[in-house]
């Protein structure tokens, strides 16, 4: 019998990619709530989380990020990402589908989420793009801004849920930046980085993921690496 093992997915640019809408959705959604025009240049997208996007953002502009601001920015983003995400031409990345189904007939295979996304806005995502019934837990952008601090909720829902807890070297994060390889540090957990983000193979590779892929086309080199399969 396989030792039980986790697998935290981000999402955009490691399951899908939006075709825009999400970045689309947070300039617009700010416009229409605070009347401000807001362009994301020096605001820093990638591996980062709704939340702390939310609060560059708001810094920039000189509000303050109260519970009342992050709510109407959050509200204005989510009203508008639901709109953009039929209307853009995102997809899910090469091999994910497949590789989900395989994930989902291993019986010692647990799949969560680890992703900068609002719960709400990653359920959005995930279920446009055909995929929201794989996973039943995560963490997200509202339980914290900060990502590295965010794999131990994770854990906590996944011990919760599954009854198990999960040993490190046992849990592997994927994803596709540097900060999804650093919040997999935070909580000791490993690392599946991918290249079908923002990051190439080359930008990647020097924070040392414990496996690297172009993308995710070759099932069996990654279930591998994830410890699964021969
Ligand atoms: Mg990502």
């Amino acid at each position: 019998m396989t030792e039980p093992t986790l697998l935290l997915f981000d999402i955009d640019g490691t399951i899908l990619t939006s075709g825009g809408a999400g970045e689309t959705a947070l300039r617009l959604g700010f416009q229409e709530e605070f009347g401000l025009v807001e362009t994301l240049t020096q605001v820093e997208i990638s591996g980062r989380t709704d939340s702390g996007i939310a609060r560059q953002i708001l810094a920039k502009h000189e509000l303050e990020a109260t519970a009342e601001n992050l709510e109407r920015f959050f509200n204005g983003y989510l009203r508008h990402l639901e709109g953009l995400l039929p209307k853009r031409e995102g997809r899910l990345l090469p091999g994910v589908l497949p590789l989900l189904e395989a994930l989902l007939e291993m019986p010692n295979v647990c799949l969560g989420l680890l992703t900068g996304n609002l719960e709400r806005g990653a359920f959005l995502k995930l279920r446009h793009y055909g995929v929201g019934n794989v996973f039943k837990f995560g963490a997200f952008a509202d339980d914290h801004h900060d990502r590295n601090q965010l794999g131990a909720f994770a854990l906590a829902r996944a011990r919760a849920l599954h009854g198990i807890t999960f040993a490190p070297e046992s849990t592997f994060v994927l994803g596709d930046t540097p900060h999804d390889i650093s919040c997999a540090r935070a909580c000791g957990a490993r690392v599946l980085a991918v290249a079908t983000g923002s990051f190439t193979l080359d930008q990647l590779a020097p924070f040392q993921p414990d496996a690297l892929f172009r993308d995710l086309s070759d099932l069996p080199a990654v279930l591998r690496a994830l410890g699964q399969g021969s």
